[in-house]
């Protein structure tokens, strides 16, 4: 694989979160309060008017500058929770990790989220993308395919949070009725994860 710039991989999750935030805020009207995609556009947006200084800083420094902003503009429930993502990733990432230690940092990550919102797969949340992400990066250490791989994995466990009853955060007071909808919070790490891979891809 080439060398990839942070830059881009940034500047990409960002542009592909804001250019589907109508579809995150219908998701979030459907089971939610409806502010999804403008909290994603809002993080993103701060994200991206601090693209310069992140690009700069080594991967576990720059995740950590993109957890704070993402803490500081989000909002909501998901604020706090994608914040700590990043946050998280950043203290346990390396800038030259190998994918062994690249998985162990992203599970630390998802496990900080897991604690924050005292949350686990099954319960129709950003989880349901997160966990099964983790678990196809480390399933997958000699993949030749693992971006098409992990892409996949995160658009299809997106998809499979339709079938779900929510049992956190807001669309759990609709209880069965929650179900048929997709996760908004597991749509948008859902677009977070396609983006990064889909720029890596092109690389290959
Ligand atoms: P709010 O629910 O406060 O309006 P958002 O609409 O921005 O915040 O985010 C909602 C998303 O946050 C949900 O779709 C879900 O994925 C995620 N979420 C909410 N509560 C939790 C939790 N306890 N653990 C994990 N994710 C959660
Ligand atoms: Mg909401």
């Amino acid at each position: 694989m080439s060398v990839w710039r942070l830059r881009d991989l940034v500047e990409a999750a960002a542009a592909h979160v804001i250019g589907h935030a109508e579809e995150l805020t219908d998701l979030d009207r459907a089971i939610g309060d409806g502010d999804h995609g403008v909290n994603m556009s809002r993080g993103c947006e701060a994200v991206l008017a601090d693209l310069q200084a992140i690009s700069g800083l080594p991967l576990g420094e720059a995740a950590n500058l993109i957890g704070r902003t993402l803490v500081m503009t989000i909002g909501g429930a998901s604020g706090p929770l994608f914040g700590t993502f990043f946050m998280r990733f950043g203290d346990a990432v390396i800038a030259s990790a190998t994918r062994g230690e690249f998985v162990e940092a992203f599970d630390a990550a998802v496990r900080a989220v897991a604690a924050r919102g005292k949350s686990k797969a099954g319960e129709k949340t950003m989880l349901d993308v997160l966990v099964p992400v983790g678990d196809a990066l480390r399933a997958c250490e000699a993949c030749s395919e693992l971006l098409r791989h992990v892409r996949a994995t995160a658009h299809d466990a997106a998809a499979g949070t339709i079938g779900m009853i929510a049992t956190k955060g807001r669309a759990s007071y609709l209880g069965g009725r929650s179900v048929g909808h997709m996760d908004p919070g597991a749509r948008s790490s859902a677009l977070i994860v396609e983006a990064v891979c889909l720029v890596l891809e092109r690389l290959e």
